[in-house]
């Protein structure tokens, strides 16, 4: 209730009353768009991240705000701003996916995110050292790889057993023990699980992971694995081969019949090649239950496919938009790209240029011949 009026306001989004996110830095967040880190806590700071979230003045305030304003009006819900113009965003996921008969004057602590640890090997180019050890060492950030230790597990392990929604991000989840620890804990703790996101590069998956795993009923799980166009030109997006994460892929799923969904980065790169990507990746993927293209790249702004010029990004929108559905369970593939709009500022094409040099010079590919129409820029 707001004091003097005799209506309920409601937070125009669920993960107010629902959501608690752990990133990379032990940053302790709404949720993974929340642009401003608007609760401006660490996991060091709390003794329980369960009264942090109940009982806490800051969350109280932020949910209060979020109570009071429009989404337009909410500047650290910037990113979901864009929801308003067609794009789907993270708030739709919490309205339409998670919680779509959400009560928003119940709080109650459902979905928890957690990212262990920023160890990956892979340095996708529109990453960073954040989130991701091997952009550290590339900058010569050795010191910044960031882990949990024991004292942060058990702050994780207090609320495995109240959840209903789980998301274990990266760095690459399966590359740390961490997330075997959290994953095993809540299979003991918790048999109420609705949804379990793994999000993944699929570049190695060990026989323990997939023992961990097969415990659960399948049908938890929403895992997303991250893969960028085919051959040399995922190779120098992403900094890895190709052929790695097609075969790690396709064997979890032969040996846990666990189906997954694929997320295609859209950038300026990925571009070009996006119907034929789609459509490779449904013929020759197993188990694959969706591609998804709804992680368009706007930021950084010199990676996005909107330095095309208009009538190129229309060519390409043109032909994905003809391109059937066919494949069972393909969905929201399109989502988004239709709204992409030409963006060519000076200063954001030299940051291109720039960017592109230095790792064309790191991958030693030039993908400027992976990649012709980037002539265009
Ligand atoms: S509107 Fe978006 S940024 Fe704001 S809390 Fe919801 S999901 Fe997070």
């Amino acid at each position: 209730m707001v004091r003097g009026f005799n209506v309920r306001m409601t937070s125009f989004c669920p993960a107010f009353q629902k959501s608690l996110v752990i990133e990379p830095n032990k940053t302790v967040s709404v949720c993974c768009s929340d642009i401003t880190r608007m609760l401006d806590t660490k996991l060091n700071d709390v003794d329980s991240l369960k009264d942090f979230f109940y009982n806490s003045e800051k969350y109280k305030e932020v949910r209060h705000a979020s109570e009071t304003v429009a989404l337009k009006d909410f500047a650290p819900c910037v990113a979901c701003h864009r929801s308003e113009n067609g794009f789907w965003s993270e708030m739709d996921t919490f309205k339409t996916w998670r919680f779509p008969n959400n009560d928003p004057s119940e709080v109650s602590l459902k979905y928890f995110e957690v990212t262990t640890s920023n160890i990956c090997k892979q340095s996708c180019v529109m990453c960073s050292p954040l989130y991701s050890s091997t952009h550290a060492k590339l900058a010569g950030k050795l010191g910044s790889i960031s882990f949990m230790n024991d004292e942060d597990l058990k702050k994780v392990f207090e609320i495995l057993p109240d959840i209903t929604h789980l998301n274990l991000k990266g760095g690459e989840p399966f590359a740390d023990q961490n997330n075997l620890k959290i994953l095993n804990e809540l299979y003991r703790v918790n048999n109420k699980m609705i949804e379990i996101t793994i999000i993944s590069n699929g570049n190695d998956i060990s026989d323990k992971f997939k023992k961990c795993l097969s415990q659960f009923d399948p049908n938890v799980f929403d895992i997303s694995f991250s893969l960028d166009g085919l051959g040399k030109l995922y190779e120098w997006q992403r900094g890895s081969p190709f052929d790695k994460s097609y075969d790690t892929i396709n064997t979890f799923y032969e040996e846990t019949r666990i189906p997954y969904s694929i997320q295609n980065t859209v950038t300026v790169y990925t571009w070009p090649t996006l119907l034929e990507t789609y459509k490779e990746y449904c013929e020759s993927f197993l188990g694959l239950r969706r591609v998804n293209s709804s992680n368009i790249v706007w930021d950084p702004s010199c990676m996005s496919p909107g330095l095309y010029p208009q009538n190129y990004i229309d060519e390409v929108v043109e032909k994905i938009m003809e391109f059937d559905d066919k494949y069972e369970g393909v969905y929201h593939v399109k989502s988004g790209l239709d709204k992409i709009k030409t963006e060519r500022k000076p200063k954001v094409l030299k940051a291109y240029h720039n960017k592109t040099n230095k790792w064309n010079k790191i991958r030693k590919i030039k993908i400027e011949d992976v990649v012709p129409e980037l002539s265009m820029i």
